[in-house]
């Protein structure tokens, strides 16, 4: 019989674990994944289809977050960047939590270097439509921010066993103590605290329904993610390293944000939820000439719509199907004048592609035009402030998908939804970023021991 059961390995389990680490419970993590050492995806040695029966970049030790760029950011008010954590849980308490998280990342040696907005670059905005989100952003990068992870990791297992590649299918309640089913075992536990991130968001779902706890999702945001050159976004990536930019097109009156500004990366694919999607990092160490950032639609569909995920993933596996299977790139001059790119088109451009196994094709076949139109509005409207991000050469990869996971009607503002039950981090719906989700795991874990 465990004290605390927690399920999945993310951020936000490993900071709950480590707000308890001195409270003597016995404590146990099932992680589905691997270890943060045995993780490799196989894309980085060329393959471009998945057969992995975990992704390695979602899922094993450190979540989804090991293989990140590491940006955390760290709210100034209480607005919804990384996540609606203040909705639930009030600004005072939020920010004390997300600060307990930095300096647990500090402990473990995570960079001092933090981007403040300083109020320079919004003032621009005024009057073009757009508005900013502000926060402060430590940059781990995705070199540091694994070496962070591993040593957090190493520390929680001295107090606390992981059990790598197992994965919780179910939990009941049963002669007042939990049952957390795995594929050819049962944990007895008193308490259980689901931390399972957006890859486990169909377990989440599962949950809900068994529980008899009611959900919301009506939300996912779709786009591309943009490459100019470096110098582009230079200056305003040295004074805020992400700015987070939200603007509303004028012909639909849609709402879109740059999301992940990965200044001087490079861009990357991966799997999300069976389908090829496109992200980016950035490195301390390493500097490459183009910056990338997505752009990114938020789309709201109601009545009698009720599987928004499947209509990303229909989209996304559209434009899988044009590229084999693989991610597709476009010059915007090219989408603009209705043209596929090849690789000739390409190679004209000012922009050489970060990731050079993306196929030349055309996002117009494989997208929505509303989504589409969107983009290239959005990208006129940041042309005003960010001149050359609109330009013809500027590269789109398509597509990328960002998900919402079901939120739970919670029991109370701390998370529980049964009583000893919790679902925390992105798997909750709540947070959508790190800080977010391990300040989730430390509200959480003060709970556990009240
Ligand atoms: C490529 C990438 C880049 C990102 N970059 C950033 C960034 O720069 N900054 C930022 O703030 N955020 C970033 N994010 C988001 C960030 O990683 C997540 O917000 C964060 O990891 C969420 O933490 P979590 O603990 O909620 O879940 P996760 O980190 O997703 O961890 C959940 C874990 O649960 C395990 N699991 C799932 N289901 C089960 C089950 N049934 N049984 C057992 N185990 C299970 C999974 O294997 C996984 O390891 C990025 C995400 C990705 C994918």
């Amino acid at each position: 019989m465990y004290d605390l059961v927690l399920i999945g390995a993310g951020i936000s389990s490993l900071m709950c674990a480590w707000k308890l680490r001195n409270s003597g419970l016995k404590m146990c993590i099932i992680e589905s994944g691997r270890q943060i050492t045995q993780r490799q995806c196989p894309r980085k040695t060329g393959v471009t289809q998945c057969h992995c029966s975990s992704c390695h970049i979602m899922q094993g030790a450190g979540g989804a977050g090991a293989f990140s760029d590491g940006k955390f950011i760290i709210n100034t008010e209480p607005n919804n960047y990384g996540g609606r954590l203040f909705e639930h849980i009030g600004w005072d308490k939020g920010i004390a939590a997300i600060q307990e998280v930095e300096e647990t990342l500090l402990h473990f040696g995570a960079p001092e270097d933090c981007w403040e907005n300083d109020g320079v670059f919004e003032k621009k905005l005024f009057g073009t439509g757009l508005w900013m989100e502000k926060a402060k952003v430590r940059h781990l990068g995705t070199d540091h921010n694994l070496a962070v992870m591993n040593r957090l990791i190493s520390e929680v297992e001295k107090f606390c066993s992981i059990l790598y590649g197992k994965t919780c299918t179910s939990i009941w309640r049963e002669d007042s103590c939990y049952h957390v089913a795995m594929e050819c075992e049962v944990l007895l536990a008193k308490k259980v605290v689901v931390a399972t991130g957006r890859s486990g968001s169909q377990f989440v779902k599962q949950l809900c329904y068994e529980f008899d706890v009611p959900i919301t999702n009506n939300t996912i945001d779709i786009g591309v993610r943009v490459e100019v050159e470096g110098k582009i976004w230079d200056e305003v990536c040295q004074s805020l390293y992400e700015p987070k930019i939200y603007g509303r097109t004028k012909t639909y009156e849609d709402v879109f944000r740059t999301f992940c500004v990965n200044p001087y990366g490079e861009v990357v694919a991966e799997n999300v939820e069976g389908c090829t999607s496109v992200n980016g990092h950035s490195y301390i160490e390493k500097r490459l000439p183009n910056t990338n950032f997505a752009l990114l639609v938020t789309m709201k569909l109601t009545e009698p719509f009720h599987n928004i995920d499947n209509w990303g993933r229909s989209i996304a596996k559209n434009c899988n199907q044009l590229a084999n299977n693989n991610v597709l790139v476009q010059r915007l001059g090219d989408l603009r004048r209705g043209k596929r790119s090849n690789a000739d088109r390409i190679a004209s451009g000012r922009v050489t592609p970060s990731l050079t196994t993306a196929t030349p094709g055309d996002l117009g076949l494989g997208m929505p035009k509303r989504i589409l139109d969107d983009i290239v509005e959005g990208l006129e409207m940041l042309d005003v402030v960010l001149p050359g991000t609109a330009s013809d050469d500027t590269l789109l990869y398509g597509v990328e998908v960002k998900y919402y996971s079901v939120t739970p009607e919670f029991k109370d503002r701390w998370f529980e939804i049964a009583e000893d039950l919790w679902v925390i981090g992105d798997g909750s719906g709540v947070s959508r970023g790190l800080s977010q989700a391990g300040a989730m795991g430390i509200i959480t874990g003060e709970r556990i021991v009240i």
